[in-house]
Order: C-alpha cells, then structure tokens, then sequence
C-alpha cells in the first residue's frame, strides 16, 4: 500500500483530493473545521518535502451547476489558517484559468480549486474531465475517505492518469488500516456493536461482520424486529414486519459460525416518541400496545458491559437508543464508557458508519475510542466487504 510516506515531493506539485465538504452557517462561515484539520498533516508533509499542493474537494450537491452558495471560496481562508499557509483560490476547476494558476504554482505554495461538483462530468465518473484534473499534478495523493466510494472523476478515474505516482495521503491510510484492524487482524474477542434505527439498513453489514466476529450486540430500534421474530411483544416499538424472517435468519447464521448474538433483555419504553413522555422499565417481549422501547434498560447493559469490557477488538456502529432526546441517551453513553474502559485496557475500538459519529461527538467520546471513522457511508461499505473504487484505483 504506497502513502504519502513512500513519496519525496520536493519540487514536485501534488493534486490532492481532499474532503472538504464542510458545513457553512448562513453567512457561509465554516462551523465544523474537522475535515479540513484531518487534512493538514498531508498538505504539511508535501509542503515540508518542499514541493506545492493543488486541493480539490466537492462541498455540498450542486447537482452539476455553478451555484455561489457552495463555493469553496468561502473557505479558502479557514484553510489558510490552519494550514498556515496563505491558500490561493481559483475560481474554476478545470480550464484555462487553472491552467495559469497552475503554471505559477511554486514550492511551498497551496491552490483550492473550484468545487469539483460545480461539473456533472466530476459524479459521472467522465474519462475526459479526470484527464483534465490530472494535468495538475505530478502525483496524485487521495485523502478523501468519505467520497472513496464513489468512482467519480476526482476520487477514482483520475488515478488511471497517474500509474506510477498515485498514494493514500495519510487520513486514508489511516482509514484502511483501521478498518483492516477490526475486519482482518482484530485481536480476539472481536465485538461488533451494531444499533441503529432498522435492521434493513444494516443487513449486508451484519452478513459480512458475522465471519469476523465472536461476538454481536444488538440495540437500537433493530431490536425490535429480532424480538418480535422470536414471537415476543413490542407493542407500537419501531420494528419492520416484512424482516422477521430475515432476523431469524441472521440468528441461525451467526448461530452455525459460533457468534454469540446479544439482544437486549429489558428496555426503557415510553409512551409516546417525545422526550417528556410516561416512561417504564419492561422486558424486551413484554412490551404492551401503547409503548414503545426507546433505549436499552439497566439489566442490558449489565449483559453488554460483561462482553465489552473483555472484548479485544470492537466496532461500534449505530447508538443503543434515541440518543438525540435526553431520557433515552443513558444507553448509547453506557455502552460508550464500557468502550472506553475496553479501550484503556488495551483494546482496539472504531466507531463509525452512518451517523455513529453524531452520538460520539455529542457525548465527547472522540478522544476515548481508538478511531473515530470520518466518512459515513464509505465506512458502511467498508464493513459491508465491499472494495471501495477510490481505494482500488490506487491500489490498481
Ligand atoms: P442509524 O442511522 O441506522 O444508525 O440510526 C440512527 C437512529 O436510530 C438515531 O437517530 C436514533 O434516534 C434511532 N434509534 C435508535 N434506537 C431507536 C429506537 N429504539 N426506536 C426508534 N429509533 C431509534
């Protein structure tokens, strides 16, 4: 796996694909600058081997139009300061205009191009357009994870431009090789959390990990289906009716590859979706018409507190209940101290996929997990198996 490690960039100009898909206020301030600082150490690096830096990223949907709004000029100065370096923006992404910029690039030097969206050739993946970008760049870095799943122009096409000068900048090789730890070379016991609001969205991923893990928590709204499947009560619970086969399925797989499932045994059910609902603890298949399980109850949690904390390796994905509304947070915050207390004990945890990241970053348990995944839906597909293209296309 060749990464920015492997490469010296003195004098030369590196066309990086960075995620720079960052959330603006209204006046088109940068409110999360995460994204942009999990770039840095790349854009560091080649600037420090004494070469320059072409950025290009998406940022938004602008569905193949030019649109002010979702212009990356609006953080061109975000990215300045905290590169350190003054950035030079170009108004376009391909054309005669980048062609000057690039032209004038010297060592040292940072230029953001356009957003790569602004074309519809860039998510058509178009052979031309990715021609066009790779004419800026004598090597072509990828530290986008969370568009490695997508074989646009700029994450996957573009690479073919470059046989012998392409690499993972260092947010992407961190990326693999997390997922690898947990997919490939965990330690044992491996500990998949799965929770979540429906069992039909994390299906493909529940089929891949059960070859890879000894044990499989479950909570969240999934649940609810795996319950009522084995014939019990749960009442107005969010569950999916045409799976119930499904999870019975699951169950007898993970059954013939020795995975221990662990469903909760009690929740806390409340009598309406609303935080200031009538609340009460009951078992799991005992739920009564009118109620509805909202978060995992205190004897669950003693269940999964025994497995995580002597768990190895762990994959957390989906919170334990509606973590958004206070009175059904305790669970998805219970489940993320026993991860860090497994952690502390010298496990190896990742937490992603989806919106895990959102509950992480609520309660602050970024810095208590061994790695925090940045893109949502590339993880997902990680863990479903699947190859990502913008991977590939480097390693290819
Ligand atoms: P996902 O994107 O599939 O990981 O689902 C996350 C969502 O699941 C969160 O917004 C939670 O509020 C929701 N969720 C978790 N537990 C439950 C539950 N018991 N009932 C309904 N929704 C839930």
């Amino acid at each position: 796996m060749k990464t920015i490690e492997d490469y010296n960039f003195e004098h030369k100009r590196a066309l990086i694909r960075v995620d720079f898909n960052v959330p603006l206020d209204k006046d088109f301030q940068v409110t999360d600058t995460s994204r942009i600082e999990a770039a840095k150490p790349t854009i560091l690096k080649i600037l420090e081997d004494g070469g320059s830096a072409v950025l290009m990223s998406h940022l938004g949907r602008p569905k193949g139009t030019r649109n002010a709004a979702m212009s990356l000029s609006h953080i061109s100065e975000k990215v300045s300061e905290i590169v350190g370096v003054q950035v030079k923006f170009v108004d376009d992404c391909v054309g005669e205009k980048v062609e000057a910029a690039y032209g004038d690039l010297q060592d040292g030097e940072v230029l953001l191009l356009e957003n790569l969206r602004f074309y519809p050739e860039e998510e058509k993946g178009d052979r031309d357009f990715a021609e066009q970008l790779a004419s800026f760049g004598d090597v072509y870095v990828n530290d986008a994870f969370g568009t490695a799943h997508r074989a646009h122009a700029s994450t996957t096409i573009v690479a073919d431009f470059f046989p012998n000068s392409k690499c993972f900048g260092y947010l992407l090789a961190k990326e693999i090789k997390a997922i690898e730890k947990v997919m490939q070379t965990g330690e044992k016991p491996v500990t998949a959390i799965l929770g979540g609001a429906k069992v039909s969205s994390k299906i493909t991923i529940i089929e891949s990990i059960l070859d890879k893990v000894n044990h499989l928590i479950v909570g969240g709204g999934m649940t609810y289906t795996f319950v009522k499947a084995q014939e019990g009560q749960v009442g107005d619970s969010i569950c999916e009716d045409d799976k119930l086969e499904l999870a019975l399925n699951i169950l007898k797989l993970a059954k013939d590859k020795g995975v221990a499932v662990h469903l909760p045994v009690d929740v806390l059910a409340a009598d309406a979706f609303d935080e200031s609902a009538n609340t009460q603890i009951l078992p799991v298949d005992q739920i009564p018409d009118g109620w509805q399980g909202l978060d995992v109850g205190p004897q669950t949690l003693e269940k999964f507190k025994e497995v995580i904390i002597n768990s190895k390796t762990i994959l957390w994905n989906g919170p334990a209940g509606v973590f958004e509304m206070k009175p059904f947070a305790k669970g998805t915050i219970a489940i993320g101290n026993f991860v860090d207390e497994a952690t502390q004990k010298g496990a190896f945890s990742l937490v992603g996929g989806g919106d895990s990241v959102a509950a992480v970053k609520q309660f602050g348990f970024q810095d208590k997990v061994s790695y925090v995944s940045t893109g949502g839906g590339a993880m997902l597909e990680s863990l479903e198996g699947k190859t990502l293209p913008g991977i590939a296309a480097i390693l290819g």
